[in-house]
């Protein structure tokens, strides 16, 4: 079996790169490889570890340019953004170099004999990641998984596979082993050969629900653990008594962060009627001032979409909905031109039914939907299937910190502000939108075995 991805820059249509795929013989070996090194690496000392993450950390600042290059080329994302998540994977490394020690020592608890819960890791773990964020949401699996002394085998999203071999060589470049992290070439529907092998004890996914379910279901059968990063329709709850000016440009900026095309970008605002009109104006204004164009340039705010086929599914969410009853108050139309461009759109009169309010719209398109009442926005908030974030605006910091910790059902709820990610944290989500978490702590114990020892003395 063989065949190849081919990455096409989505701003000007042409192709970038191409590159065979691994052959299933080849995957088997590299997985061999990795289990062989695990041996190994499971036994070098934690501060050894740790050195060799800020090492990594190290490189990912010194290539910050070049790698942000070979983001924007694959993907579209806007070159500043694509600095700026590099040096994003500098700090997850740095965090856990510093923390992981910590994180992973022996935890000693209280009982009649000596008793304690002891770290190890699990083996080789397979991470399937997306093409939205190329570098960061490698980097947030691998620093943890590593540290802890897993190896990984990354099977990153088909069209950006020099993102996925420029990682593979950052690690070895900072003095790795070789076999400790490799990035197999694949497409997502040779998954199961990875899963099936023996040495592969556990997996996680970021992705779509569908790529989340094929893997879970098949680790399901193998019985290995898995983790799952799926996707999300945050909403925004703007109550009446909000600072509508913060509230209107956090959202915009929130919508179209990575040109919309994140998994905890604002999808959804919920607005109370008290202050509809005068939010909506302000952040169609906010979204309308956004320059959209060539990522290269340092001044662009808005890319393309990633692939012209996830461009036209967006645009076909936002005539279902417009079919349904929505209206269109600021963009919803693809321009001429080269390019898997969409433009910063503003849907209003948005209800039950429409993709809109259902599905999550990822590219920079706003639902906005009116509400009477703080009550009937927490029903449309937690009315999705998703549950990854949420914020809500409010002056009445009891009253948002009340509703975002008893009331939204999300991963992560903050006032004020908008959802990010960030190492410290505890990053992941309920509902379809997944299990498990990355990031912090809780991260780096998703893929240890926590053995309780007890020891009669
Ligand atoms: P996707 O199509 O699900 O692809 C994600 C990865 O899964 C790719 O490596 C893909 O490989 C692979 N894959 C596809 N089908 C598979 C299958 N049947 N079995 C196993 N693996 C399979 O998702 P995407 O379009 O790249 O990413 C967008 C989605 O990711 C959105 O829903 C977004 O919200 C979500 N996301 C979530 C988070 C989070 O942290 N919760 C973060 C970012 C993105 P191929 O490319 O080879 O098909």
């Amino acid at each position: 079996m063989s065949g190849f991805s081919v990455a096409i820059n989505p701003a000007t249509g042409e192709e970038i790169g191409r590159h065979n795929h691994h052959t299933p013989e080849r995957v088997a070996a590299m997985i061999d490889l990795a289990h062989a090194a695990y041996k190994k690496w499971r036994s070098v000392d934690i501060n050894e570890r740790s050195r060799l993450m800020s090492r990594l950390s190290d490189v990912l600042e010194a290539k910050r340019e070049t790698y942000a290059v070979v983001m924007t080329a694959e993907v579209g994302k806007p070159i500043v953004e694509a600095r700026a998540e590099v040096d994003k994977c500098a700090w997850v490394c740095r965090y856990y170099a510093e923390n992981a020690a910590s994180m992973l020592a022996d935890r000693h608890i209280d009982t009649e004999r000596r008793s304690f819960v002891h770290h190890e890791p699990l083996g080789v773990v397979l991470a399937v990641m997306p093409w939205n964020f190329p570098f960061w949401q490698v980097f947030r699996f691998l620093a943890p998984a590593l540290l802890a002394g897993n190896t990984g085998i990354l099977k990153h999203a088909s069209n950006v596979p020099g993102s996925a071999l420029a990682i593979e060589e950052a690690v070895i470049e900072a003095g790795f082993p070789r076999e400790v992290f490799q990035a197999v070439l694949i497409p997502g529907g040779r998954v199961a050969e990875i899963v099936d092998h023996p040495a592969v004890v556990a997996a996680t996914l970021t992705g779509s629900e569908g790529a989340g379910a094929s893997l879970a279901e098949r680790c399901g059968a193998r019985l290995k653990k898995v983790v799952l990063e799926l996707g999300g329709s945050d909403p925004y709850l703007v109550l009446e008594d909000a600072d509508i000016e913060l509230a209107a440009s956090t959202c915009a900026k929130s919508r179209v962060i990575n040109s919309g095309q994140s998994c905890i970008a604002a999808k959804r605002f919920i607005v109370h009627d008290a202050v509809y009109d005068e939010f909506v104006e302000r952040f169609t204004a906010n979204m309308a001032q956004l320059n959209v164009g060539d990522p290269t340039d340092e001044a662009t705010q808005v890319g393309p979409q990633a692939r012209h086929d996830l461009r036209d599914e967006l645009h076909g969410q936002v005539e279902a909905s417009v079919a349904a009853g929505a209206r269109i108050i600021l963009g919803g139309e693809i321009p001429d031109g080269p390019g898997a461009y969409y433009p910063p759109t503003v849907l209003v009169d948005v209800a039950e039914g429409m993709p809109a309010y259902d599905e999550e719209l990822f590219g920079p398109v706003a639902a906005v939907i009116r509400v009477l009442s703080e009550e009937e926005a927490i029903g449309v908030a937690n009315d999705t299937r998703f549950g990854l974030g949420a914020a809500v605006f409010t002056r009445d910091l009891a009253r948002g910190e009340r509703i975002a910790a008893e009331e939204i059902e999300a991963g992560t709820c903050v006032v004020n502000t908008s959802v990010a990610s960030d190492p410290r944290l505890p990053f992941g989500g309920i509902k379809m939108s997944g299990f498990g978490r990355e990031l912090s702590d809780l991260g780096i114990r998703e893929f240890v075995n926590q053995k309780t020892v007890i020891v009669n003395q």
